[in-house]
């Protein structure tokens, strides 16, 4: 499902000359390496700041609690992700409150979200699942009429766009991740915030090391999240491919989807979306059978999300479970991701179809 090693053999060199240079300096926490990235990725993203953290959970963990979302607050997330965008509402001791997911896109159906909203609703997080953003324009809307925070959750939409804004540029906060198999991953944890505002900004550099103004001097109760300057360096170098290794996703994605078609339902992508394919999931019915059969042919495919997150065990002793959420209930039973990195080949490509189109037939 992802190919790293392939991906990045050709930056090799330069990649392992910069971990030599973070080596020599000693500098292994923030500073100089930290600080550059940051602004390369700030103005990748089109936003005024970056902050450099240690995952796309405390990202998210942190921007809740620099927007004042706390006990008390409601925020609204879909079930259909991955746990960290819920675990970060719990986390900041805030009530995640489910809206589900469109049908077409896998995010957040914004006409749902109006139903929801109640007097201790503080926040929105949307989530650009597999690499489509959410539909902002609708989203900021309701979020500008109602006094809601938005924190984007792009851990899985480097580089996406909407509308020609890149995601993590339009809500309060931005949240990536860095994780090694996202569209753009270091060589072990990693993450990062983006945000326009000074007043955010400040307060996050000081979330992320103990609330501290200056050393020893705490003004909050924060934690410790930095990003390493070893992954810094390392980002900086894989940021300048980032948009052509996202082009050859969404021309594999494109094969895919000429390839499969009349064979099984592709990917909606928005026209006002650039999709960057972090995942390039399509629904099927007999999805486990079909997966055992790609297995035996030497294909991995993987199942995001094989539960919704109203149904795990965190929430039993709530009333989430009997909370219905019709289409993510039916997609964990649907869902198949099938592999789009960069270094998947057409021949690979047309392979996978050819079997699939094979074990269809079958079962
Ligand atoms: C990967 C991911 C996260 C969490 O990122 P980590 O760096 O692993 O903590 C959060 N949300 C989504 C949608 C993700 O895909």
């Amino acid at each position: 499902m992802a190919d790293i090693r392939g991906q990045d053999s050709d930056i090799l060199p330069k990649i392992h000359k910069e971990i030599d240079k973070v080596v020599s300096s000693s500098q292994f926490i923030l500073g100089e390496n930290v600080e550059k990235f940051e602004k390369a990725f700030a103005r990748y993203i089109g936003t005024k700041y970056a902050v450099g953290v240690n995952s796309g959970t405390d990202a998210l963990t942190l921007s809740l609690q620099a927007l004042g979302i706390g006990p008390g607050s409601e925020v609204l997330v879909t079930p259909f992700t991955m746990f960290a965008s819920v675990e970060c509402v719990v986390r900041v001791g805030a009530t995640p409150v489910f809206v589900d997911i469109n049908p077409d896109t896998f995010n957040i159906d914004p006409l749902l979200i109006p139903g929801k909203i109640t007097d201790k609703t503080k926040a929105i997080i949307p989530v650009h699942l597999f690499g489509q953003c959410a539909d902002m324009r609708n989203i900021m809307e309701i979020a500008r009429r109602n006094d809601l925070k938005v924190v984007e959750d792009a851990c899985q939409a480097h580089g996406a766009e909407n509308y020609g804004h890149k995601a993590g540029s339009m809500g309060d906060t931005g949240c990536f991740s860095f994780f090694p198999t996202k569209n753009l991953g270091a060589y072990g944890d990693g993450g990062m915030i983006t945000t326009n505002n000074p007043d955010s900004y400040e307060l996050l550099k000081m979330l992320r090391v103990h609330g501290a103004q200056e050393k020893y001097n705490h003004k909050y109760v924060g934690m410790n999240s930095r990003l390493d300057a070893i992954q810094a360096a390392i980002l900086m170098v894989k940021l300048k491919y980032l948009d052509k290794w996202n082009d050859k996703r969404r021309s594999n994605a494109l094969l895919y989807d000429e390839l499969l078609t009349g064979i099984a339902t592709t990917p909606h992508a928005e026209g006002y979306n650039k999709h960057v394919y972090h995942q390039y999931t399509i629904l099927i019915e007999n999805r486990d059978t079909v997966m055992e059969y790609l297995k035996g042919k030497g294909v991995s495919t993987a199942v995001y999300y094989p539960k919704p997150l109203h149904q795990q065990e965190w929430c039993k002793k709530s009333n989430y479970a009997k909370s219905s959420m019709l289409v993510s209930e039916l997609y964990s039973e649907r869902v198949l991701s099938l592999p789009i990195h960069p270094s998947v080949t057409e021949e690979q490509i047309k392979y996978i179809c050819g079997e699939i189109k094979d074990v269809l037939c079958r079962v």
